[in-house]
């Protein structure tokens, strides 16, 4: 048997899409060590290893090795950048290198300043200036060398050797000086990337306020235990997920939701780590802490998002790689055919590989992030791009279009037995089901001071109903798959056409009694569906266990097709049914029954996933709040997003097409080559950062 083990493990010093890569192949080649991932947005390294095979000052060796390095856990993470800090950092770079360019063309091209410089200054101290500005890129080429590595910055340095050896000392000089602009500017980017999780992160409590023997005591998440009582006052933020015992308070949701509007909460209630009690104190249970609550797990996904890449990453990668080598040929073959050191320094100049890279990622983690924090969380950059294009939407009914809470409006007896009696039986025999009806039928048996006999015997059939033994009798409840007998009952169909589901009970196999239960349409739905026939839906289609009257009624109503009477296997079936006419399928559902069909759907989709876990992790994209409305807005999200990695790619890619032309035909002297490395960069974070601003 093989021994696993999971470790997470963070990483310092990458500040570029290759950098991970080189992480990735330096842990992977380890022996003992079954898988790795690597995050750039959030600096580490999920490694699942054999712990008799490999160790943790191993990895960190081989880390090291790679040229980056695993901090000591507890050094302190930096704080994100805020936007507006962000906004200037971002004006200020783009403007410096405008000027730098300017000024290139103009004293250097046009008034001949630079040629003047390295004619007067003799080339030996020309040289040290270049060696003690370029020190550190020098060693980082070195290092890779020895590596058998070939970075960016290698390419780089042989066009700072190409002017060298024509004693342009100047411009090898400026070429290095922007070689470290272009490395500061790439680094923000990556930082940029990383902004969005951390601001997510950053709303994690940090501490408690626990009581303990009558004081109560200020302590850091880590030492709170699952149920300690912690007191919330008010403004301050809660800090663990639990029950309320006493006390009430409105509290602000919106760290999980996204929805401003603050709750009543009161003794009962359940509130949500990072959630603030607004108005009033609480004094709270504790159910789960840290990385178990809900917001807990919103950040996981976050920050692990980046392990599900979309494809033109995939593919914008691949490139990347395969950039630098063709970049060299190109930057040969003009040396071979112009026999011009300058231009082929230019080539090498120019290109820059890691904007390649960068372009999906900066704009899928600002999206992500900032979807995160109004409610939508989104697992991966890969279901953005499929969203994007999507045409087919199958809706799961109850507590999905429907409120989930139906109400019984009907008891019909059907041999005699009081109404009282019978509901008495159907409450006892549902006591142990979770399905709404079932609630339903709880509830009107308490409204009406019902008591309840403990059932024996509970079986519950999904998709069909319940069966039980209650005071000696066999019970079942359920549609007309669990009860065949009603198939002939006449007088159903007119509560059908109402909407209204109905439940049968038999009683020894004799049908003893019918309850209608009606369910409220959400009432944004309608809008809802129809804005999202507007973003590429062509086919939406009602997916429901309940009967073909129910469904068609309320199918009719919205103008969208259905199918009634299915199974939960029956809707795994549907989706693959679409998905193999080659549709890419988003499924909608409550996440509870129906998880086995969002995970087989293209794009599963959980509404309502607040404090559901199972929600959390079945969907490819959890709603954490109840509104319909968030439907269109994630598929606004997603085609925006991948409008936003397109125009990234196409940018980087006319940027590197044109500035390796011009080069190749020297018309682009090398330092302005140099100096214009940064702008796709530059490009990249201010287009990307659009995505921040969600309305
Ligand atoms: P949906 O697809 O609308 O979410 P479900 O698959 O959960 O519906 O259930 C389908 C049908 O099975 C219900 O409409 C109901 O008739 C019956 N059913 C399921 N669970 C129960 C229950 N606990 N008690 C009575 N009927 C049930
Ligand atoms: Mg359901």
């Amino acid at each position: 048997m093989t021994n696993t083990q999971t470790l997470e493990i963070s990483i310092s010093g990458m500040d570029c899409a290759e950098c991970t890569q080189h992480v990735q192949h330096a842990i992977e080649k380890l022996p003992g060590v079954q898988s790795v991932n690597v995050f750039l947005g959030t600096e580490k390294a999920i490694v699942q290893l054999d712990p008799t095979q490999v160790d943790m000052p191993t990895i960190r060796s081989a880390v090291q090795g790679a040229g980056y390095d695993v901090p000591a856990s507890d050094s302190p993470k930096p704080a994100p950048v805020s936007m507006g800090d962000f906004n200037r950092k971002l004006t200020i770079m783009l403007v410096s290198v405008f000027t730098t360019i300017l000024s290139v063309v103009i004293f250097g091209e046009v008034l001949g300043l630079f040629d003047l410089l390295n004619e007067r200054v003799p080339f030996l101290l020309g040289l040290v200036l270049v060696l003690a500005g370029g020190y550190p890129v020098f060693m980082n080429v070195i290092r890779a060398t020895l590596k058998r590595q070939i970075i960016s910055h290698t390419l780089m340095t042989l066009g700072v050797l190409a002017a060298l050896a024509v004693g342009q000392w100047v411009t090898a000089a400026l070429v290095v000086v922007f070689m470290r602009i272009g490395d500061y500017v790439e680094n923000f980017t990556t930082e940029s990337a990383r902004r969005a999780v951390k601001e997510l992160t950053s709303l994690a409590p940090q501490t408690a306020r626990v009581e303990q023997m009558g004081l109560e005591i200020e302590l850091p998440i880590a030492q709170v235990k699952v149920g300690d009582i912690v007191i919330v006052r008010p403004g301050e933020k809660i800090a663990v997920d639990g029950e309320v015992i006493s006390g009430q308070a409105t509290v602000d949701q919106s760290a999980i939701t996204g929805e401003s509007m603050p709750v009543e909460a009161a003794s009962g209630t359940h509130v949500y780590a990072a959630t603030i009690a607004k108005l009033g104190s609480l004094r709270i249970r504790t159910d789960r802490i840290g990385v178990d609550t809900t917001f807990g797990r919103v950040v996981k996904m976050v920050e692990e998002a980046e392990a599900h890449r979309a494809n033109v990453q995939r593919i914008a990668d691949k490139f990347s790689a395969w950039y630098l080598p063709v970049v060299a040929v190109i930057a040969a073959l003009t040396f071979l055919f112009t026999r011009n050191p300058l231009s082929t320094a230019a080539v090498l100049l120019v290109a820059c590989s890691c904007s390649f890279a960068l372009a999906t990622p900066v704009a899928m983690l600002a999206s992500i992030g900032a979807s995160a924090k109004r409610g939508l969380l989104i697992k991966g950059g890969k279901y953005l791009e499929l969203l994007a294009r999507a045409d087919v939407l199958l809706v799961d009914k109850t507590g999905t279009l429907t409120l989930g809470q139906p109400q019984v409006t009907d008891v019909i007896s059907l041999n005699g037995l009081s109404r009282t009696e019978i509901l008495s039986i159907a409450a006892s025999a549902e006591r142990y089901s979770e399905h709404p009806l079932a609630e339903a039928v709880r509830r009107l048996a308490r409204e009406e001071n019902i008591s309840l006999i403990e059932p024996k015997d509970f079986e519950s059939v999904p998709g069909q109903g319940v069966r039980a033994v209650i005071d000696a009798r066999r019970i079942a409840i359920g549609n007309r798959r669990m009860i065949p007998a009603a198939e002939t009952l006449a007088m159903t169909a007119d509560l059908e056409a109402q909407g209204k589901t109905l439940l049968f009970m038999e009683s020894n196999t004799e049908l003893v009694g019918v309850f209608a239960a009606s369910d409220t349409l959400r009432s944004e739905v309608p809008a809802a569906l129809k804005e999202v026939r507007t973003l590429g839906i062509r086919h939406i289609e009602l997916l429901t266990g309940d009967n073909e009257r129910t469904a068609s009624a309320l199918a009719e109503k919205l103008g969208v097709s259905y199918r009634a009477n299915l199974l939960p296997e029956n809707k795994i079936n549907i989706v693959k049914e679409y998905q193999a006419k080659g549709h890419v399928v988003v499924m909608i559902g409550d996440g509870v029954n129906d998880a086995p069909a969002l995970a087989q759907a293209d794009i599963g989709i959980a509404m309502g996933a607040a404090g559901t876990d199972v929600a959390i992790e079945a969907a490819h994209i959890a709603l954490m709040r109840e509104d319909w409305n968030l439907v269109p807005d994630v598929l606004k999200i997603a085609k925006r997003t991948m409008r936003i990695v397109k125009t990234n790619l196409a940018f980087t890619m006319i940027y590197n097409v044109f500035g390796l032309s011009l080069a190749a035909f020297g018309i682009l002297p090398p330092v302005l080559a140099a100096a214009a490395q940064s702008l796709p960069d530059i490009g990249i974070m201010g287009n990307s950062a659009r995505l921040l601003k969600q309305k």
